[in-house]
């Protein structure tokens, strides 16, 4: 017997036609690519994202197949991920920071037909376009008098006139709500990318997780301003969750200096932020520098990175706004954790309430998580075994696109995040490293997250990074990489009585390097793979 309801396929263009109906006139504001503020509502998205999904099928895009997106957050990017999803294709998100050969590679295993560009990207995409095996067409997504002249792409189309020369009554295709809509690479530090083919009903999945009131807690008052990109892991999924809910949506384009997205904060209202670390730290010394506030914010999302101590404090006390921890992975669409205050952690002093909220949070329903050790033998939840995550659930990856990687679920269908967290007895999960950035010295386990944010903790130091470098004796020890702030003088001896009392007398780093700068990745954390690449002829001073 089966129970009696309706049969509802979950597709994303639903998202948007809610958000037309229920939510019509709330805007959607855009710093855009060309310079000028765009403003329109969910109305106005829904309908040109119909324009699209035509513009695309008149261009021989068929069901199934990928429409790939070079693009910053912006408008015309959010209509491009409704609109292909809509006609049934799948909205491929490349990441622009990546390599031009990561790039060619990405699109070219991905097989997509179109590809739809910002004006920004228009060098890279010529430089490219040779390369790409499989795309038809390359859409400037601008209009006729912004198009790049000689850009030297054969047959460049405009993304406006695409538009204007459609109607607005386009019918969503009806499919199997397990068809696929979206498709994001993994930063793949280790051999090629892989990709994650995200299906409609994950997508929509993820869309109610993300509503939950202990999860983003987002609401149709709300103004968001993702600043984490559309091609980083789906930008949180808040583009779904917005139009779930009617949120006003604030699309900062290709800013992300925060001079910039605090002009933005301020003049939009904005209440709901998301991004990693990185941006944050450079916003609070904004903020300090030129003494201003974050006007209507209320609840900034950090994640991507571990969010240090030093900044959950200073957004709480100094600019009265409540930071929610969030853990996460592109192959988890990408929610896993997000923390906000427990009944229990009420109860606490203050100081208390901080260290918990320096946790990765606890984990949504949709998510069964379980820690191991390096056997699968399960660990408990005592917030001091640490092992590998493992997670299953609806929005959590089952395989790569194209079966890239082979099987990557255990036996009991769990899929290993390649992290390593524990797990404490109030579900509240802590991430301790990457498993393959764990320093390991004399067989124990020294967290380089922990190292690294009792580091930043220094008021001189502006960033840190831990690495495991070789130790004849140890295996392993922990150099500590800083980058003072502009005008400060700490030393080693500085650094390392600052980490005394802060960390196990055996975690102290070996040494302590200063440098000018740490290299990034694409999506804006600490590149370790490259740190370990500088570092590679580095001898400890204790190895001697
Ligand atoms: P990506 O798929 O590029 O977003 O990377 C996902 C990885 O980022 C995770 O597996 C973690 O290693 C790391 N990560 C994400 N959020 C956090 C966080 N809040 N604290 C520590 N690491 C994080």
């Amino acid at each position: 017997m089966l129970g009696e309801m309706q049969d509802w396929p979950l597709l994303t263009w639903r998202l948007i036609d809610h958000a037309a109906q229920a939510h019509g006139d709330r805007e959607i504001v855009t710093a855009t690519v060309e310079g000028a503020i765009h403003r329109y509502t969910w109305s106005d998205a829904r309908l040109r994202s119909k324009q699209l999904a035509a513009a695309l099928v008149a261009l021989g895009v068929e069901v199934g197949d990928r429409v790939g997106t070079l693009a910053w957050n912006t408008h015309r990017h959010l209509e491009s991920w409704y609109g292909i999803a809509g006609m049934g294709g799948v909205a491929h998100t490349v990441n622009p920071r990546l390599f031009a050969d990561q790039i060619v590679y990405i699109i070219n295993h991905a097989e997509d037909r179109v590809l739809l560009f910002d004006i920004s990207f228009a060098k890279l995409v010529a430089e490219i376009a040779p390369r790409l095996t499989t795309v038809r067409h390359f859409v400037a997504m601008t209009e006729p008098a912004h198009m790049p002249a000689d850009a030297g792409i054969s047959n460049l189309l405009c993304y406006e006139s695409l538009l204007a020369a459609q109607g607005t009554d386009f019918q969503w295709v009806m499919q199997d709500e397990r068809a696929p809509a979206g498709l994001c690479y993994t930063s793949g530090t280790t051999g090629n990318p892989k990709g994650v083919l995200y299906s409609h009903r994950a997508n929509v999945l993820h869309t109610f997780g993300a509503c939950m009131a202990d999860a983003l807690g987002l609401a149709s008052t709300s103004a968001v301003l993702p600043v984490v990109p559309m091609y980083h892991a789906n930008a949180w999924g808040i583009p779904y969750a917005a139009a779930a809910v009617g949120a006003k949506l604030v699309m900062g384009g290709p800013h992300f200096d925060p001079g910039t997205l605090h002009k933005l904060i301020i003049d939009e209202g904005v209440t709901f932020t998301a991004a990693v670390p990185t941006v944050w730290l450079g916003m609070l010394q904004f903020l300090e520098k030129t003494g201003q506030d974050m006007g209507a914010l209320k609840t900034v999302v950090i994640g991507g990175s571990a969010a240090p101590r030093m900044m959950i404090e200073a957004f709480q006390n100094k600019y009265g706004v409540r930071v929610a921890h969030a853990w996460g992975m592109t192959e988890m669409s990408p929610l896993g954790s997000v923390g906000t205050p427990s009944a229990h952690s009420l109860q606490l002093p203050a100081e208390k309430q901080l260290d918990l909220q320096c946790k990765q949070g606890r984990g949504l329903f949709g998510i069964d998580m379980k820690i191991t050790d390096d056997a699968g033998n399960s660990l408990p939840r005592d917030g001091e075994s640490a092992g590998h995550l493992k997670v299953r659930g609806p929005w959590i990856v089952g395989r790569y696109f194209k079966g890239d990687g082979g099987d990557i679920l255990d036996a009991e269908g769990y899929f290993d995040t390649g992290d390593v967290a524990t797990i404490d007895q109030w579900g509240y999960i802590q991430i301790t490293d990457r498993a393959k950035d764990v320093i390991k010295s004399g067989g124990e386990w020294i967290s380089s997250i922990e190292l690294e944010n009792a580091a930043v903790a220094h008021p001189e130091v502006a960033e840190a990074a831990v690495i495991g470098v070789h130790h004849p004796k140890w295996d392993e020890r922990p150099l500590l990489i800083v980058v003072r702030k502009p005008g400060a003088s700490v030393d080693k001896d500085d650094i390392l009585s600052f980490l005394a009392p802060r960390v196990a007398k055996w975690w102290l780093p070996d040494d302590v390097v200063f440098v000018e700068g740490l290299p990034h990745t694409a999506t804006g954390k600490i590149s370790k793979l490259e740190l370990r690449h500088q570092f590679r002829d580095y001898k400890l001073p204790t190895a001697a």
